[in-house]
């Protein structure tokens, strides 16, 4: 909870920072570069849904709102925003689809796609009830607004892999996604966020144009970044708390982190 109110109030003091930073461009008569940002959920319960509809109509006044694979300029000079779901579960098509094609949203899932129809079977750091992933059919019947991207086949941690299953894992689970729905798939999002430059190289080869990690980073406004970062949101955010991570004020987090990283390696230096 201490950690939480840390995190929140560093990304407060982040936020303020960017409004004087773009606040002084604009005064300098300067455009500066429109921000992207990319955010994920996983499920929305039908308790959360009157949450999540709160949190679209903020992202509305604060936000233009982008599809996930963007690429090239952005439009406008206001932030830009991308909505994504991991893992397909049936929540999503009930509680926050309605909700995003009432406002016209885009959004994207990515699917497992070995659970097509099942209840998730790989370990989870919180495990949820009552989730399935959604059905082919239910894949199939999604609407316009939705594009669907590879969660990869079992959900593994791709990085601990041979290379023949990573392979695998990237190639077949686009492969048997396309062939499911009948769509082009381009997109892939890391299980668990892990991925390294094996992973990269594996999905190069399988066909994919974009990835995306769960590191908290901007994307990049020219939109030609390979792996986007995203930042995770859940559906029970307060308005502060999701104002301040659809504003990109995390992005410290992968700075903090990547800090952290070398302090470690200098300190495990002989
Ligand atoms: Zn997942």
């Amino acid at each position: 909870m201490a950690k939480n109110a840390v995190k929140i109030t560093i990304s407060l003091l982040w936020y303020c920072g960017e409004v004087v930073r773009s606040t002084a461009t604009r005064l300098l008569g300067r455009r500066g570069d429109p921000r992207f940002i990319v955010l994920y959920y996983h499920g929305v319960g039908g308790d959360a849904t009157a949450g999540f509809a709160r949190q679209m109509d903020l992202l509305e006044r604060i936000a233009t709102v982008v599809r996930a694979d963007h690429t090239g300029p952005l439009p406008g000079s206001r932030r830009c925003v991308a909505i994504t779901f991991d893992d397909a579960f049936r929540s999503v098509r009930e509680h926050a689809l309605p909700e995003l094609v009432r406002r016209s949203l885009p959004l994207t899932i990515f699917v497992p796609v070995e659970y097509v129809g099942s209840p998730p079977g790989w370990a989870m750091e919180s495990p949820v009830d009552h989730e399935e992933v959604m059905t082919g059919e239910e894949l199939r019947a999604l609407p316009d607004n939705v594009d669907l991207g590879s969660h990869t086949l079992s959900h593994p941690h791709l990085s601990q892999l041979s290379d023949e299953r990573l392979q695998e894992e990237v190639e077949q689970s686009r492969l048997k996604l396309v062939e499911l729905v009948g769509k082009p798939v381009t997109t892939l999002a890391f299980p668990y966020g892990d991925y390294d430059q094996r992973t990269l190289a594996a999905c190069r080869t399988a066909g994919y144009e974009r990835l995306f990690a769960i590191e908290p980073r901007l994307a990049d406004p020219r939109g030609a970044d390979f792996v986007r970062g995203r930042i995770a949101v859940e559906p029970t955010d307060s308005a502060l708390v999701f104002r301040l991570k659809a504003s990109g004020a995390f992005a410290w987090m992968t700075y903090a982190s990547a800090l952290k990283s070398r302090l470690l390696a200098r300190r495990s230096r002989p």
